[in-house]
């Protein structure tokens, strides 16, 4: 029997490896990007045409390369960049596998334009297919310039694979913000089918930021800063009420992009407990280490890197987000399990109401001379005593007073005020109240998001079913395809109490909504409903339930504008603090803001 095995062609060879190296054509924009920032270029440009499906073409000003190196540059294991077994530990450069222009030059046709300053003529390279088509001379500027067209013509199946122009433009934009990010000095533009998308100039980090997320994120952005033998922490996060349901979340180790659930926990750990619930916090981390202490050669295309002390640096990194949002004030200087308390009366049957223990301060009498007139009270954290001024006010309104009793206690502490909390509606937007460390301000409309999200997923989640109103039936024609959509959540929405049936040719009718809702405005509701789901793309984390209870608490909470009675306002306050987390709206804005009294009383010094 004659022997079997044989060496595969090299075209065949590099196909077979293009198929880890490059799955997409932001693949190859990665792949040139990075061999352009290799070659210490300071500007490029990025042309794509159909979202790079057709055209892709890397214009660099670095170093250009010889005519022999041209051509070298596609034999597979070849590169510049190590030149030894040991050089390995020592990399920062990007590339180093020599690798990815074999691959794509397997996979697609291919020009290379490229000169070297200190040659007067550059050389041109045509390849299709892994075959070098032509060769020869050319005037072209300095640097380097690939044009890489139809990509994966000669591998229908991959072709095949590649997803719509939107996902794959998408595709080929974050990879693109990816290398902005880690190389703010870099002047980069990107243009798609004619039309500029970015770009950017050479700036500091904090700059680019600004051009790639908008002019808002420069507000919110605090500093990170940590220098240690192990590692230099440096980078950006962004305050917890600037944090957003869809966060854009960047590592780098020395310069390059990667992903590291690992230390994301470290970075989540230092935000808990100040982050609204359904929101998670946009960072920018740059770890710098010693080469020579990571492992970035797992995977050619995997942006996970390993690190030799992972403990320390997990450490590290908490330590100083910690010391970061501390350092800005970010951590809120509310004390919520004290104004928790508020109004939920905690007292058992039978119990005895503790008398009061609080440190009066007996020399303290308002008309006094200024200094005086601030007392400070020992053991309480920060919370001043009003003056007696509730007393007067309460004594007029005995309804009140009966109320008091149920929720006065609370107070007790602070002094001899049993009185029921006021309430006092502002622009018909807020509700202001008197708790005891200042002034409440609450989001009317906020608020109520948040009591009815919090009411919708217990709901779905109990599969307890909202009771139901009817309705004289409304119908309403839907987008063609919107059906669909709906259906995959009627069940759920059934459950809320809406009663919603297709009656063919694209349209609803809808016959119920749940109780409590009246007056709300159904098409809008089922409008928004689908077009929140249209719009957000399935994140990790979100679960279809919280997203459909965050579009039906948001189109049916109460609007701003709507007045509200004492009874609303109290229902609003007393069914906010028994939500989980009622500092935060379903979308993770503020609902309360406390005006502390110290706040208060410096206005009147
Ligand atoms: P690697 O980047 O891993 O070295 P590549 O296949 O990406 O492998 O590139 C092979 C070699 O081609 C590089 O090592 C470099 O010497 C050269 N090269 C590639 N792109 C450029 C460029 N834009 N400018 C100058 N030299 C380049
Ligand atoms: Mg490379």
């Amino acid at each position: 029997m004659p022997d079997i095995i044989k060496l595969l062609p090299d075209s065949v060879a590099n196909q077979i490896a293009a198929g880890e190296v490059i799955q997409r054509p932001a693949s190859v924009v990665k792949e040139l990007v990075e061999n352009a920032i290799d070659a210490g270029a300071n500007d490029i440009t990025i042309v794509l045409k159909d979202a790079g499906k057709s055209f892709i073409q890397v214009i660099d000003n670095g170093c250009g390369m010889s005519a022999t190196d041209a051509r070298m540059a596609f034999e597979r294991h070849a590169t510049s960049k190590i030149q030894k077994a040991d050089d390995l530990f020592a990399i920062l450069t990007k590339g180093f596998r020599g690798e990815a222009l074999a691959s794509i030059a397997a996979i697609s046709e291919l020009t290379l334009k490229t000169r070297r300053r200190e040659d007067e003529l550059g050389t041109s390279i045509t390849i299709s297919a892994s075959e070098v088509k032509k060769q020869e001379p050319v005037s072209c500027p300095g640097g380097t310039s690939f044009v890489i067209r139809n990509l994966f013509f000669n591998v229908p199946a991959r072709r095949k694979f590649l997803k719509t122009e939107t996902t794959e433009l998408r595709n080929a934009i974050v990879e693109f913000q990816r290398i902005a990010l880690a190389h703010s000095n870099v002047c980069l533009s990107l243009i798609h089918n004619g039309n500029e998308i970015y770009k950017l100039p050479e700036t500091g980090l904090k700059q680019r930021l600004v051009h790639l997320f908008g002019r808002k994120i420069s507000n919110s952005l605090v500093d990170l800063h940590t220098d240690t033998s192990i590692v230099k922490i440096s980078g950006y996060l962004v305050k917890p009420e600037a944090s957003k349901r869809k966060s854009d979340q960047y590592f780098f180790a020395n310069g390059r992009y990667m992903r590291h659930p690992y230390f994301h926990k470290a970075v989540m750990q230092a935000y808990e407990k100040i982050l609204p619930p359904d929101v998670s916090p946009s960072y920018f981390i740059y770890l710098d280490v010693d080469p020579s202490t990571v492992d970035i050669n797992i995977h050619p295309t995997k942006t996970e890197i390993k690190f030799e002390d992972e403990r320390s640096i997990f450490q590290l990194l908490m330590a100083s987000t910690k010391e970061a949002l501390g350092k800005f004030n970010v951590v809120p200087s509310l004390d919520f399990n004290n104004e928790k308390a508020f109004n939920i009366p905690l007292l058992k049957k039978g119990q005895e109401i503790k008398p009061p223990t609080i440190n009066i301060n007996p020399e303290f009498n308002p008309f006094e001379a200024e200094e005086k007139s601030t007392p400070t009270y020992r053991g309480g954290n920060s919370q001043r005593i009003p003056y007696n001024w509730e007393t007067l006010y309460s004594q007029n309104k005995p309804d009140e007073q009966v109320q008091a009793k149920r929720e006065g206690q609370q107070e007790m502490d602070i002094g001899p005020m049993h009185h029921a909390p006021r309430f006092i509606q502002l622009k018909a937007k807020y509700i202001l109240t008197p708790v005891k460390s200042g002034l409440m301000i609450i989001d009317q409309r906020r608020a109520h998001e948040r009591i009815l999200y919090e009411r919708m997923l217990h709901t779905l989640k109990n599969k307890t079913g909202m009771s139901q109103k009817n309705l004289y039936p409304q119908t309403l024609e839907l987008q063609p395809g919107d059906y669909a959509l709906l259906e995959e959540v009627l069940d759920d929405i059934t459950l809320l109490g809406f009663d919603i049936r297709s009656f063919g040719n694209n349209t609803i009718v809808i016959n119920g909504i749940p109780a409590g809702m009246e007056g709300i405005n159904v098409d809008k509701v089922v409008e928004n409903l689908l077009a929140d789901f249209k719009n957000t793309e399935q994140k990790a984390g979100k679960t279809l339930h919280e997203k459909l209870a965050r579009s039906l608490s948001r189109t049916s909470a109460i609007g701003y504008g709507k007045e509200l009675n004492r009874e609303e306002m109290q229902e609003i306050v007393d069914k906010l603090f028994a939500c989980e987390s009622p500092n935060y709206s379903p979308t993770g804005k503020n609902v309360i803001h406390i005006v502390p009294l110290e706040d208060i009383e410096q206005r009147f010094k």
